[in-house]
């Protein structure tokens, strides 16, 4: 296969994770047992439905259109007014996220009646897909979550989930990525997994082929205090690579992705050992824990490493909001290529 173009990982990233978090949501909460038994051992092979819709997406691809809104907005301010402070805005981006889950937040830019941009007309992004517990109470707060002012201990994957864009439209993706994860993840693993994942995404986007990107990702991680937890799950990952098979009883080993440092652990795992992405993300959904999450993040990295051209069209034509997701990954890369030239209109994303 030719070398995939930059737009093409842009919207794989972006298609893929969603794909990848569609395949999993019906199994979520499915034992390994249960999926074998209803898609045998290859995991399902098409998307099915979750939550009473076909294609269902869920919290993790919702959060991660609000950081790309948030993220697209930082660069419209800051073309337009030469000052911005992106993971402010990106925090902006997740009131809005939290206001489509019927909740309210004691933060003082908390304003339902003021919020615009085209993520909250869509319908159907107000629906609750079991969003996680630190995610929402951390949004509620009136204070934002650092690093170096934690809002909780939390190192769910909720913080990991959402990033995987960022390798593309941060200028320091690894760092980036931390702060916006710490926004609502207080413990060091689940902020720098995040990190972690962008910053390998950001090598990817550069024609980096995995195995190079993942000793750069690596590299940055180890310059990180606190990185101990991480850098033990990313070198299980892989080192089980090379050792174990691609197959489901592989995985249990590397966890079930509940938490930050098991979900990046998967995710690794399943991309190296992948013959190509459908492959590597039915392998990411079949196992008894966070299937959608794993999912996500496994169809976003092989998407951005494969291209767009990589993914099954029957998941991409089948996935809730795909109209939707295509658009925000075609604004990222007219965005990306024509900063500074009003690409973006301030009326579609008013950087605030
Ligand atoms: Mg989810």
């Amino acid at each position: 296969m030719p070398e995939p173009t930059f737009a093409s990982r842009v919207r794989g990233c972006l298609l893929g994770g969603a794909v990848g978090d569609a395949l999993g949501a019906p199994i979520e909460f499915a034992s390994l047992d249960q999926i074998v038994a209803a898609h045998g051992i290859d995991g399902p092979s098409d998307l099915g439905e979750a939550f009473g819709v076909a294609g269902a997406i869920t919290d993790d691809t919702q959060m991660t259109m609000f950081t790309v809104e948030g993220m697209l907005r930082a660069l419209v301010r800051h073309d337009a007014m030469g000052i911005c402070f992106p993971v402010g805005v990106v925090h902006h981006a997740y009131l809005r996220w939290l206001h489509t889950q019927g909740e309210r937040s004691e933060h003082p830019l908390f304003a339902p009646e003021e919020f615009d941009g085209w993520l909250i007309e869509l319908d159907a992004l107000h629906a609750r897909r079991a969003p996680g517990e630190s995610c929402l109470s951390a949004l509620r707060k009136a204070a934002i979550g650092t690093k170096e002012a934690p809002i909780n201990d939390g190192k769910g994957c909720g913080g990991v989930m959402r990033v995987a864009p960022l390798g593309f439209l941060a200028v320091d993706p690894f760092g980036f990525a931390c702060e916006v994860a710490a926004l609502t993840h207080g413990h060091p693993t689940g902020w720098l997994a995040a990190g972690f994942f962008a910053g390998l995404i950001g090598e990817v986007a550069t024609g980096r082929p995995l195995g190079p990107a993942i000793v750069a990702a690596r590299a940055a991680l180890l310059r990180e205090e606190g990185h101990e937890e991480t850098l033990a799950a990313v070198d299980r990952a892989i080192e089980h690579a090379d050792l174990a098979p691609p197959l489901p009883e592989s995985l249990p080993r590397l966890g079930e992705g509940w938490v930050a440092e098991e979900a990046l652990a998967l995710t690794l795992f399943c991309a190296l050992a992948a013959e190509g992405f459908e492959d590597g993300v039915r392998l990411a959904v079949t196992h008894g824990g966070d299937s959608d999450s794993t999912g996500a993040m496994t169809g976003a990295l092989l998407g951005a490493l494969l291209g767009e051209e990589a993914i099954p069209a029957r998941w991409i034509e089948a996935v809730e909001l795909g109209d939707a997701i295509s658009a925000l990954a075609d604004d990222v890369v007219e965005t990306l290529r024509g900063r500074g030239t009003e690409a973006l209109s301030w009326d579609r994303y008013p950087g605030w």
